[in-house]
């Protein structure tokens, strides 16, 4: 094909998504209002600007956004958990807050599998490889493994759905059989602080003949509340060999941040999210 069609293509296709949506105007799966412009992404302008990005700094290991400005001069900045070394994996990014917004747009990749969302979440963590070019530099993405009963049940990870396309963004393997969760996960529904650790530790495994020695492991979850998930697979990879894993989530829960940017209204009508998921 020559190349001066390629974009006589996109005209085409942008044309018909027009047509589309003049006949059959769909509501944003977020926030209901109609969408202008057809696209593969069911979210509207408003509601996608309003998943914004952590204004940084935060803790130099897990990524926590420091509350306090402080906390960001001091020379190593870490927050308490990793000057305590809890996490077994080397560094932790997530692209932002779990806020109401985020955490119905999670839910809706979860759920409804809304692949198109899982590519423009995978851009988003692209922009954060690119912030941290070195530290966050990998041979593989790896996704969080689902248990196989709860695999079979859903059909898909939605975890894999945002390592993919964000493998090919960063050109690098997608190497989603590597792993595999080897204690499903507890029936009730909200865990504690305590049962989330309980309830992940020793859960993953590396699959038989898999080799991961040397390989620096990026590797992907939806989102990070205790860290509890990407520490599990931390330990399980660096025991068989990976050199260095670096877990990336889309958002991360925490009940007492809210961020620096944002107003005392903005919290309590956004607020902290759903921790549950
Ligand atoms: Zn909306
Ligand atoms: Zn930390």
């Amino acid at each position: 094909m020559s190349p001066l069609r390629l974009p006589a293509r996109g005209i085409l296709r942008e044309v018909c998504d027009a047509l589309a949506s003049l006949a059959f105007p769909a509501p944003c799966r977020i926030c209901e209002a109609t969408l202008e412009t057809a696209s593969r992404l069911p979210i509207c302008r408003e509601c996608l600007s309003s998943l914004r990005p952590f204004p940084g700094p935060g803790c130099q290991k897990c990524g926590r956004p420091f509350v306090s400005a402080l906390a960001a001069l001091a020379k190593q900045p870490l927050c308490g958990l990793c000057r305590r070394d809890v996490y077994g994996f080397d560094l932790a990014r997530s692209y932002g807050g779990y806020s109401a917004t985020m955490v119905r747009a999670v839910v809706l990749l979860k759920h409804d599998a809304v692949t198109p969302l899982g590519d423009w979440f995978a851009a988003r963590l692209a922009e954060v490889v690119a912030g941290e070019p070195e530290s966050l530099a990998a041979d593989v993405v790896v996704p969080v493994p689902l248990h196989p009963a709860r695999l079979r049940e859903r059909g898909y990870n939605q975890a894999e759905l945002i390592a993919r396309p964000l493998a090919r963004r960063l050109g690098l393997p997608c190497r989603s059989e590597l792993m595999v969760r080897i204690k499903p996960r507890p029936a009730k529904l909200k865990l504690t602080r305590h049962e989330r650790w309980e309830s992940v530790r020793g859960a993953y495994a590396i699959r038989e003949r898999a080799r991961v020695d040397n390989l620096r492991v990026l590797l992907v979850d939806d989102v990070l509340t205790t860290g509890a998930t990407l520490d599990s697979c931390a330990r399980a990879l660096r025991k068989a060999g990976a050199a260095r894993v670096v877990g990336l989530t889309v958002a991360r829960a925490m009940s007492d941040w809210a961020g620096p940017s944002w107003s005392r209204e903005q919290q309590a009508r956004e607020g902290p999210g759903d921790l549950s998921a």
